[in-house]
């Protein structure tokens, strides 16, 4: 269903006596609002005019696009903003008996090619607006990859730390009982984000399963393995990022051996995707995370990493032993062939573009590369893949894993693998053969795809007759 209800507000307020084994109780109370003609501000915050929100930048890449499509104003509108915004108010007894009430977010950009997908997280910094970018990110995303899915997002404004584990339980529960009617397997279906995992998708399978009275795991993607998620998924965005890495450079020609990279980030994405490039024969000369970097001119030993993060304190690089140690400013300008920046937003700007010695940037992170930095990129000759296509590997096998619970059938690491292979080349190919026809960046060549597709969907809808 498409809502065209200019503002219409449906307020709904119930209490909820939730008695967890842990005898929290908490009072649930939320109001939600559909809004599908809203007039967006994604592009009004902005950190510095220099430093871009997610959903600033997200907005400027899909203008640029719609753009080239020459894209009908009508469309135009309705892709710009969410058809749905959800915030509602998670109060909270703590265990020191004091009352909070958190804020909490779903926004739903599009269900126009399939439910809508796209991860939960917590952090100090989610509001509204950070969570519209990121919803309307996966609407390309899963757009650009082609996989049968629309794209939202859900946060809640918290300091996870700050809370005991039995708290963070409660507020996921009490989360997903307010969104719940507007959350499930064929409508939205949420996943692990930032300071999110697989335990707290199995708290919500346990909280989703007693509202719906029935079994309904498929709710949500990035499950453990024992509630019905799926082999390949912890690993899959870095193993995404190192297939597209290692399909550019059979495009280029270019012999992987010879590649010298660096990877900012050693996290989830960073680690595996370094992992399976020096797997690939790569040269990972420099990593880094929040703590500092390391660089050797040789490659550096990736396993040898994962063991030391294994016990190092905090599970952070600093103290390595075997290799150099180099700033994350070093690492990002480092003589290297591929630069791969798998940490955070917003690290390629203005300030450093210009000295950017790779050839090739391989988005791993959301955003990694502000607009203007994109420019200068570009006029430089760099080649950029966009993070909707590099790091669509974890959508994907999020993917998998909802087919697999919908046909209560479940596949070994080689099928997921290989299918997962599969699905980033046909888009990494398609993306190609599209920039190169039409003489645009790749980035660009991703959202005219995503967007071309969404759009066929709606119109097939009848949605302007
Ligand atoms: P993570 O929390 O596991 O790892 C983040 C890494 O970045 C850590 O090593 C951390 O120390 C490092 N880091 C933090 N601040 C830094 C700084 N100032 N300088 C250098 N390194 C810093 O997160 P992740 O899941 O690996 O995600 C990393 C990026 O990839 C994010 O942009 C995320 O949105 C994106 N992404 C992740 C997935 C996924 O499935 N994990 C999927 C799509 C996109």
């Amino acid at each position: 269903m498409y809502y065209r209800i200019q503002e219409a507000r449906f307020v709904l307020f119930y209490g909820i006596l939730i008695f967890t084994d842990t005898l929290l109780c908490i009072f649930t109370g939320f109001s939600f609002t559909l809004e599908t003609e809203v007039t967006s501000q994604m592009v009004s915050k902005q950190t510095t005019p220099e430093l871009p929100s997610l959903a600033a930048a997200t907005q400027h890449f899909f203008q640029e696009a719609a753009a080239h499509l020459k894209l009908d104003a009508g469309m135009m509108k309705l892709l710009e903003n969410p058809q749905r915004e959800i915030a509602v108010q998670i109060p909270l007894v703590r265990e020191d008996g004091s009352f909070e009430a958190i804020s909490g977010f779903r926004v739903q950009h599009s269900n126009a090619r399939g439910p809508f997908k796209g991860g939960i997280r917590f952090h100090p910094s989610v509001n509204m607006d950070e969570v519209r970018g990121l919803a309307a990110l996966m609407t390309w995303k899963c757009a650009a990859v082609n996989i049968p899915y629309g794209g939202a997002k859900g946060g809640i404004s918290i300091e996870p730390r700050n809370y005991t584990k039995r708290e963070l339980k409660a507020i996921t529960r009490s989360f997903i009982s307010a969104i719940m009617p507007v959350i499930g397997p064929q409508i939205d279906i949420p996943a692990p984000d930032v300071n999110t995992s697989a335990e707290t998708m199995g708290w919500i399978v346990a909280k989703a399963n007693e509202l719906a009275g029935t079994d309904v795991r498929g709710i949500v993607t990035g499950k453990p393995i024992e509630l019905g998620g799926s082999l390949g998924r912890k690993e899959a965005t870095g193993k995404g990022v190192a297939v597209i890495t290692l399909r550019l450079l059979e495009w280029l020609g270019k012999d992987p051996t010879q590649m010298k990279i660096a990877v900012q980030g050693f996290g989830n994405n960073g680690s595996y995707t370094a992992l399976y490039l020096a797997e690939a024969g790569c040269k990972i000369v420099a990593v880094s995370d929040v703590s500092g970097g390391f660089y050797k001119e040789d490659g550096l030993d990736i396993p040898a990493l994962f063991e030391y993060v294994k016990t190092s304190p905090n599970h952070l690089l600093a103290g390595y032993p075997d290799a150099k140690p180099i700033s994350n400013e070093e690492l990002l300008e480092a003589d290297v062939d591929i630069l791969i920046p798998a940490a955070l937003e917003n690290q390629i700007t203005t300030a450093n573009a210009n000295n950017i010695k790779a050839s090739i940037i391989v988005e791993a992170a959301n955003a990694p590369v502000t607009p203007d930095a994109d420019k200068i990129l570009r006029q430089r000759g760099i080649t950029v893949v966009p993070d909707i296509l590099a790091n669509a590997g974890g959508v994907i096998v999020s993917y998998f894993e909802w087919v697999q619970n919908q046909q209560c059938l479940y596949w070994d690491i080689d099928t997921v693998n290989g299918k997962l292979t599969g699905v980033m080349h046909q888009a990494f190919d398609d993306i190609w053969n599209l920039a190169k026809e039409q003489n645009i960046p790749l980035r660009t060549a991703a959202y005219v795809i995503a967007i071309q597709r969404v759009v066929r969907a709606l119109e097939q809808q009848g949605v302007f007759i």
